[in-house]
């Protein structure tokens, strides 16, 4: 049997042999007959709610297989969490945000003005069950289970990153700097042990040195480091808007279909969903991809599956025009946040706010972060900044939702990555593409399924 060339790829993008001409028969009054003779039955009409990067990243994976794939989203691509983030792109990322004694630290980052945690005090009752789950998350058996889950999806992350980009001609978006985290003192560090732990035993590559190599390697910071901790497998993203938006682009190029409507509702049916609801008219569905973020659970309960999902809510403060640079990222852990490099500036991004998914912005969390990068880069020109909030669609285990849903064999989830979005959207789209396709997905998926929260 011949392989199939699919006219959408690039040389890169190896075809699928599955998707056309099948070794697949089907019978029909007692006769075989081979798919391939009746043209590509084996692609689908595939809808995705959400437009963000992993939405996007699904459809660029589905139609590499030559499905029919419509995206479905109130806004353009890439405006909504994927818009503002600190672009950190870390295969290494597998520690759940839950780990032992993570309920004593919280009273001291309530505590602190300057801390990297805050709830409305108003939304606790709301927020309660979700924290309830993220407390159970965090013993020492669940956490390395995680951990053993999460480093496979996210090992990926350049792999699956690679042929996407280069076929829309972005690659110059992905830098493989490495990292660096950076500890005020030894104590500080030790604190942190179980995290680093957990990474090296996943096989990611930690260097670690003392304040004069922090020096060397950074001279821009401000402020003593005892310990400093340089990721070299990890990178990031300089502009992560752009990389959605240019994804999407592609996408469209290779004939996919881009529709900017608010899904309101879905019909369902015997067999499973039918249409979307939308502002405009509505949208014919056959295979179902949910991938709304912060707002995937609104639809998944349409669908029979209630999930525990919050948004967490960071912010950014965007230095147009910083007049300082820096090398690579750096990550400053007793504040949890990121300054990166991007390509419209040096970004500061981190927070994490409880306060439901359509309160308004608290622009006193982003001034947070101004100060914090008026102390470690005090030449920094604050001239033309920028602030944004950003809602980071999580999930209490730390882990995204990949799979099928509950009760319809034609719908997929593929929501829930919290802090770990940017890197998990191609890897993700990867294996949604293998499980429409009935392919064994590179990755053990069961960890993911919506059914542990049953
Ligand atoms: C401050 C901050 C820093 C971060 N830093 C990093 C980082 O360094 N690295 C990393 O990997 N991740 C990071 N993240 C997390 C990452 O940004 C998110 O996990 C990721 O963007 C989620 O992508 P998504 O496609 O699932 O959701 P989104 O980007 O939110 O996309 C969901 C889409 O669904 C659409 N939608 C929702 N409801 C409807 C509806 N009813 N009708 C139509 N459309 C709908 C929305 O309009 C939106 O476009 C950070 C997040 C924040 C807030």
């Amino acid at each position: 049997m011949p392989a199939c060339h699919n006219p959408l790829m690039d040389p890169p993008f190896v075809p699928y042999p599955i998707l056309r001409a099948v070794a697949c028969t089907i019978h029909a009054n007692g006769e075989t007959r081979f798919l391939a003779d009746t043209g590509p039955a084996m692609t689908k009409r595939i809808t995705i709610i959400g437009a963000g990067i992993v939405g996007i990243a699904t459809a660029c994976y589905l139609r590499r297989d030559g499905h029919d794939v419509t995206v479905v989203d109130m806004r353009p691509p890439g405006e909504y969490c994927s818009f503002g983030n600190a672009g950190i792109l870390s295969p290494g990322s597998c520690v759940p945000l839950a780990t032992p004694g993570i309920l004593w630290k919280v009273p001291g980052y309530l505590a602190d003005p300057m801390g990297p945690l805050t709830v409305r005090w108003s939304y606790l009752p709301r927020a309660m069950p979700w924290l309830l789950r993220f407390i159970a998350a965090s013993g020492m058996e669940r956490v390395e289970r995680i951990a053993d889950a999460l480093r496979p999806l996210l090992k990926q992350t350049f792999d699956a990153y690679e042929p996407l980009v280069k076929h829309a001609g972005v690659s110059d978006l992905i830098r493989r700097t490495g990292y660096l985290v950076v500890y005020p003192t030894r104590e500080a560090y030790v604190g942190d042990a179980l995290a680093w732990k957990l990474r090296r035993d996943r096989g990611v590559a930690i260097e670690e040195f003392g304040a004069v190599e922090i020096k060397r390697r950074v001279p821009q910071l401000a402020g003593d480091y005892e310990v400093g901790l340089y990721l070299p497998e990890q990178g990031y993203c300089a502009n992560p808007e752009r990389l959605t938006k240019a994804l999407a682009a592609q996408f469209v190029r290779d004939g996919g279909t881009l529709l900017q409507r608010k899904v309101f509702d879905i019909e369902i049916g015997a067999d499973g969903p039918r249409a979307l609801i939308t502002g405009g008219e509505n949208v014919p569905v056959e295979t179902l991809v949910v991938c709304a973020g912060a707002h995937s659970n609104e639809f998944t309960a349409k669908l029979g599956d209630s999930v525990p999902l919050e948004a967490e809510r960071g912010y950014h403060v965007t230095y147009s025009d910083p007049r300082v640079e820096l090398p690579l990222p750096v990550f400053l852990p007793e504040h949890k946040f990121f300054v990166t490099p991007m390509e419209m500036g040096l970004r500061i991004a981190g927070q994490t706010e409880f306060a439901g998914v359509n309160a308004a912005p608290d622009y006193a969390r982003a001034d947070v972060l101004a100060k914090h990068m008026q102390r470690i880069l005090p030449g920094i020109s604050a001239a033309d900044t920028t602030k944004w909030m950003g809602r980071r669609p999580s999930m209490p285990d730390s882990m995204p939702v990949i799979g099928r849903a509950t009760k319809f064999a034609n719908v997929y989830y593929a929501f829930g990555h919290g802090h770990v979005g940017l890197c998990g959207g191609a890897p993700t789209g990867r294996i949604i593409s293998d499980l429409v396709a009935g392919r064994p997905p590179s990755i053990d998926v069961a960890p993911f399924r919506v059914e542990r929260f049953s």
